[in-house]
């Protein structure tokens, strides 16, 4: 990785990279065989600078913030040659338990039924970032850090950004992979469209009282859902949606108080909890890009959807798309198209379109089936999760989504 050139002057780079968060720096681990093969010149700029000294020993937090990476990323990061690394700090998730509080419908999906050991793992979102950077530290990339995108705009060739280190980037290929909160879309005239689900939440930290031996649990509560999923040891990472404005009588709660409620709500079915780390909150909506390409641009992760937690597959589906543009740029270079000629980026939206429109649409399904308390659509709900127990095809097809199988 070079750090950022001098000051003065153009920089040109093929591919720029706005944000090193999860997903731009996959982006750029992504690119390497571009860049060590072919020479493609790539710079990423992230606004914050890195967290840590990359290889001081990991400190595991028992407040870090995890996510659910599905078997298909975990296949597409061994094909980056990032999944040893990764895999030193992720927890097998081997079932998955569905139920509704009050109803008798529950279903589990094990690993072994789609003949795998694991349907995906728990991985803290810090040790991610440790490998993907890492790794970009071994590039020939250009690495503009801390610097933020402070004004971008189009030109004949691509995109000109300026940088608040000063300095000015050219790139012929720009991808927007900032979370979508910098304002750089608006201000190239992309709107968003956003719905909030009036939802706030509330992520921690458990520890319970037994070995959860990879189980990770969805339950819908009256409340809002409640997803356990496995991390080292006997802690879990929590994520509790609640109605916005209910979360705060929660947070007000002390630890003990709130460990009681989760336990009234959730039941015994993963043991006893016994402690809880810090809470953090996140109001939920769903926001898509209104474009998610242009020549010369493509949106990417948050900044091109930002979706509800509750299915864990805001991430694995931006990884999904970080390969597919690569494909795309790939097939462009062997007929000579460039990284960010219209070809190129048509050929992305092709590939991304259906995949993209599917978790959309399951995620947000999933929400609002289990959102409304009415007690026909409760029953409705019982049955189709008993259902599942049963029925072949659709418990597959529900088992490959969360395993990121599915398109
Ligand atoms: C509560 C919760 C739980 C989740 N759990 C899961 C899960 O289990 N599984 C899953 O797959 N997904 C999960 N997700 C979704 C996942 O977290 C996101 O999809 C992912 O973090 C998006 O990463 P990103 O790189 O697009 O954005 P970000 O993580 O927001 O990164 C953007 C980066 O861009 C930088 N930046 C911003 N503006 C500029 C600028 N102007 N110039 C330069 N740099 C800039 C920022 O500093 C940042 O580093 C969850 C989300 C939430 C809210």
């Amino acid at each position: 990785m070079n750090h950022s050139p001098a000051h003065d002057a153009w920089h040109q780079a093929d591919i720029a990279i706005i944000g090193g968060g999860l997903v731009g720096a996959s982006l750029g681990a992504a690119l390497a065989p571009m860049m060590q093969r072919h020479g493609t010149s790539v710079a990423v700029i992230e606004a914050a600078p890195l967290p840590e000294d990359l290889e001081t020993p990991w400190q595991p937090s028992f407040d870090a913030r995890a996510s659910a990476i599905s078997l298909g990323s975990s296949h597409h990061f061994d094909s980056l040659g990032l999944w040893e690394a990764m895999a030193e700090r992720a927890t097998p998730i081997r079932c998955i338990h569905v139920s509704e509080q009050g109803r008798l419908g529950v279903t589990r999906l094990r690993a072994e039924e789609f003949g795998d050991t694991a349907m995906g793992h728990v991985i803290p979102n810090a040790w991610m970032g440790r490998v993907l950077h890492r790794r970009l530290q071994t590039l020939p990339l250009d690495w503009y850090c801390p610097a933020r995108v402070e004004a971008i705009e189009a030109t004949d060739n691509g995109h000109r950004m300026q940088l608040s280190s000063g300095e000015r980037l050219e790139a012929g290929l720009t991808v927007l992979a900032d979370g979508g909160r910098s304002g750089l879309k608006e201000r190239l005239g992309i709107d968003s469209h956003e719905a909030s689900y009036e939802q706030v939440a509330v992520i921690a930290t458990v520890e319970v009282d037994r070995a959860h031996q990879g189980m990770a649990y969805e339950r819908f509560s009256p409340s809002g859902p409640i997803a356990l999923l496995p991390l080292a040891g006997q802690r879990m990472e929590l994520v509790w949606t609640f109605e916005a404005g209910a979360e705060q009588a929660a947070l007000a709660l002390s630890e003990a108080d709130f460990l009681a409620k989760l336990q009234a709500t959730f039941g015994d079915r993963a043991g006893r909890f016994r402690r809880i780390g810090k809470r953090y909150t996140y109001p939920l909506s769903l926001v898509t890009a209104s474009e998610s390409i242009r020549p010369g641009l493509a949106v990417m992760g948050n900044a091109a959807h930002a979706l509800h937690p509750v299915a864990g597959q805001g991430f694995n589906l931006a990884l999904r798309g970080v390969m597919d543009l690569v494909g795309a740029i790939e097939a462009g270079r062997v007929e000579g198209v460039a990284p960010g000629a219209k070809a190129t980026l048509d050929d992305f939206e092709a590939r991304r379109r259906n995949d993209r429109d599917n978790v959309i649409r399951f995620s947000d399904g999933l929400v609002r089936l289990f959102g409304r308390d009415h007690p026909l659509l409760s029953h409705a709900r019982a049955a189709g999760l008993m259902g599942l127990n049963l029925v072949g095809p659709l418990r597959r097809t529900l088992g490959r989504r969360a395993m990121g199988l599915e398109r």
